[in-house]
This record gives C-alpha cells, sequence and structure tokens, in this order.
C-alpha cells in the first residue's frame, strides 16, 4: 500500500474531521430538501480541497493522486455529492495543468485552486455519452472566435461553474470521427444557456444539467493548449483522474455503508442477541467488508499507476468498475441488514443506496469501462511497456 506523507496523512484527517463535524450532522436536512450546500462548499474551499490537483506555481497544495483519493473518499462517506461538487473541477484543472499554454494555466489555475473559479466538464449529449464520437456540438471558426452550436446533457455544477471544458466537433468531416474533436474552455455568454436542471434518484444537492449553445462565440484562445484535434486524446487522459475519483466516491459511500451496518448489527437485538451474532447477518458484514477492502485496494492501486506518469486508463477503469458495482452490493447489503429501518428515510443508508448506482454510469459505463480493460490488455500483451 501507498504510504501517505505525514503532511497528507494531515491533509485525510482534516478531511476527515471536517466530514464528522460539519458535514455528517446537516447531510440528511440537505439532501432530503435537495438544497445546495452553499456553506459547506465554502468551507471546503477554505480547507483548499478545490486545489488539491493543482502544483505549484498556481497552487499551494498539491497532493499525491492517493492523498486525493482518500480525500474524495472522506467527503463522499459524508455526503456523495460534495465530492461531486470536486470530481469535474478535478478534471478540468488536470487538463488545464497538462495541456492548457501558459496563458491559459495562468487565467484560470491560481483561482480554481482557491475554488473561487469552480470548473465542470461537458461531453455528453442528449443523444449518447458513450459513444463520444458521434457528438453533433460543432464549433466553427469565425475571425478570431470560434461560434459554437449544439447541446450537451447530464453536466454536474453546470449553474455554480464559471468554466467549462467543452468537447465539441471542430472539423465535422473528419475520419475517424475523434480526429476532428476539441476541447473549448468556454465561459458564459450570450448564445450559451443552462437551459434545465434534471430531476435525479440521488446525487441531491448539486445541479446536473442541460446545456444550449445557440451561436455562442467564444475567443480562438479558448482552445486547449492552442491545438485542434486533440480534445479526444485529451479527454481520455483527463477521464483517468475522472475515473479515480468516481471509484473513491464510490469507497467513501460503501464505508459509510458498512460503518453504519456494524453499528446497526451491535446495538440491534433479535432472540436475545446484538444481530450480527446471527450467522446470516455476520456473514453480510463480512462480505461487505471484504469487497470495501478489495476496492480500495484497487483504487491505490490504480492512483500510484497513474502518479508514475504512465498511461492508467486500465488500472482506473478496472478501480471505477471493481469500486462501482461494490459500493451498489454494500449499500444494498446495509438496507438488509437495517430490516425496515433501512427503508427509512430517517436513517442515511436509503441514501447510500441511491447515491451508489451513479458511480456505475458517470465518467463512463462499466460497459465501457470494460471495453477500455481489454483493449489495454491486448494492446500491452502485443507491445509491453
Ligand atoms: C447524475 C449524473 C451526472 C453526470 N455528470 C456529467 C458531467 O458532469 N459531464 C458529462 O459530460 N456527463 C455527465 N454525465 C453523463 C454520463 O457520463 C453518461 O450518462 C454516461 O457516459 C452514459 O451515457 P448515456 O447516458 O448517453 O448512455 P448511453 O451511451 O446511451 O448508454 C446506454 C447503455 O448502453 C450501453 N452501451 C453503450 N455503448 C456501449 C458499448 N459500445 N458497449 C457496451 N455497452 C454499451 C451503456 O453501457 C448503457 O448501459 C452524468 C450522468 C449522470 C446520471
Amino acid at each position: 500500500m501507498t504510504i501517505l506523507s505525514a503532511e497528507e496523512e494531515t491533509v485525510v484527517s482534516t478531511v476527515r474531521d471536517f466530514v464528522d463535524r460539519e458535514v455528517r450532522p446537516v447531510v440528511r436536512g440537505l439532501e432530503h430538501a435537495n438544497e445546495y450546500p452553499e456553506q459547506l462548499i465554502e468551507q471546503m474551499k477554505a480547507l483548499g480541497i478545490f486545489g488539491l490537483a493543482i502544483p505549484e506555481p498556481y497552487g499551494e497544495v498539491k497532493v499525491s493522486t492517493t492523498c486525493f483519493a482518500r480525500v474524495t473518499e472522506e467527503l463522499a462517506r459524508g455526503w456523495m455529492s460534495l465530492a461531486g461538487a470536486m470530481g469535474g473541477h478535478t478534471v478540468v484543472s488536470r487538463l488545464l495543468v497538462e495541456f492548457g499554454t501558459e496563458e491559459q494555466k495562468q487565467r484560470y489555475l491560481p483561482h480554481m485552486a482557491t475554488g473561487d473559479v469552480r470548473a465542470t466538464m461537458a461531453l455528453t449529449e442528449p443523444d449518447g455519452g458513450s459513444d463520444l464520437q458521434s457528438m453533433r456540438t460543432t464549433a466553427r471558426k469565425d475571425g478570431d472566435h470560434y461560434v459554437v452550436n449544439g447541446s450537451k446533457i447530464w453536466i454536474t455544477n453546470a449553474r455554480h461553474s464559471s468554466l467549462v471544458a467543452l468537447l465539441c466537433r471542430t472539423d465535422p468531416s473528419a475520419d475517424p470521427a475523434h480526429r476532428g474533436i476539441s476541447i473549448l474552455l468556454v465561459e458564459k455568454g450570450p448564445g450559451f444557456t443552462v437551459s434545465r436542471d434534471l430531476p435525479k434518484l440521488g446525487y441531491k444537492g448539486v445541479e446536473s444539467c442541460e446545456l444550449s449553445f445557440d451561436g455562442f462565440r467564444t475567443p480562438q484562445s479558448s482552445l486547449l493548449g492552442g491545438r485542434e484535434r486533440q480534445g479526444f486524446k485529451q479527454m481520455m487522459k483527463g477521464l483517468e483522474i475522472g475515473r479515480i475519483q468516481v471509484a473513491s466516491r464510490a469507497t467513501g459511500v460503501a464505508r459509510a455503508a458498512l460503518e453504519d451496518a456494524l453499528l446497526y448489527a451491535t446495538q440491534r437485538q433479535s432472540f436475545g442477541v446484538p444481530i450480527w451474532k446471527h450467522q446470516s447477518v455476520g456473514n453480510l458484514l463480512a462480505d461487505m467488508a471484504t469487497k470495501l477492502a478489495a476496492a480500495q485496494q484497487l483504487v491505490l492501486h490504480a492512483a500510484s499507476a497513474y502518479d508514475s506518469g504512465k498511461r492508467s486508463d486500465m488500472e482506473a477503469g478496472m478501480a471505477k468498475l471493481f469500486a462501482s458495482e461494490a459500493a451498489a452490493q454494500i449499500t444494498l447489503d446495509a438496507i438488509r441488514v437495517h430490516g425496515g429501518y433501512g427503508y427509512s428515510t430517517e436513517y442515511d443508508v436509503e441514501r447510500y443506496f441511491r447515491d451508489a448506482p451513479l458511480m456505475i454510469v458517470g465518467e463512463g459505463t462499466n460497459e465501457i469501462q470494460r471495453n477500455v480493460i481489454v483493449s489495454q490488455l491486448m494492446a500491452r500483451m502485443t507491445s509491453p511497456a
């Protein structure tokens, strides 16, 4: 297991304390009111959480990906929505760090590190998210601007973000299609509307929205890295950290479910004993803990692969696939352990159960992760590193 430095351990324990002290006492109320957690987000900004993936000189407290994953897990243990609020933001941070021009880095990264500028990424369209190459949003050059037309859907944090990494076609006739895709760093303006907030099963409090672009003009300097036709490749790299983040959200939700189930199983009695002493319940708890530990190890494996600088889409895909499926099973089992109370909105386990499936779908579905994993298995078999 990767060991964190003493400083990083402090970062993780600070976030753990924040979650226990500030988040857990209020989360049920915010969740059921579907209320944007303004105050908690402000506290996350003050803790430096939005800058954890941004290195000096643009940021102050860049941490290893292992530390970042553990911070994400802590936040999601308190409320998955809080971890989601910095998910897309982190992908955009890494896109800028790895591919941005110096001007783009200086314009955005210092403000993103403090959370004053929040960012999101817009890939998915109403006609499809998995088949990104068939996207319809276009950006046509006109003088020193691009003119953008199209729509995006499910874009999380869209209302609270002032920067959007927009995946679009700058060369609609390119064959193969991915060679005609670019990323524009867009700020809101005439022709760019956040048109609708989508109703959701879980992931409450933060907005996931439909975006419309109708003759929206953005300067050519908003092209990520100043290079057209690199967007698909750039975004696939960005999604490596995105998928590690989603996997960590899954372990956070699963950990909360396991911890609640363990506590409940010691307090609840039936047939004169705490219920964990019934073998069926004990076995459930043992299986939940084993799946969680395996998921956490896969996340650490992916995080250290990412930090090694090597291509890590396979490792990130494995972590996201396994951790999200484990979280779905663990949260359902936590409901079983709680019996009827597991179905009550006065307990937290029903929230974990509603939040867990997002990690199966988000940042590329698990079916797509399997496609990524097998194609990398084949590629690495034919040309090993
Ligand atoms: C709450 C929420 C927040 C989100 N936030 C964002 C965001 O901030 N930014 C963003 O860009 N997107 C976001 N998304 C979108 C998400 O990434 C997509 O929903 C996801 O990628 C799947 O795309 P889709 O919904 O169009 O499903 P489809 O692509 O239509 O897939 C439907 C089904 O077909 C399967 N399938 C499709 N193609 C294949 C294939 N080749 N092989 C095997 N199976 C296949 C899929 O796995 C799935 O089971 C969010 C989604 C949700 C629900």
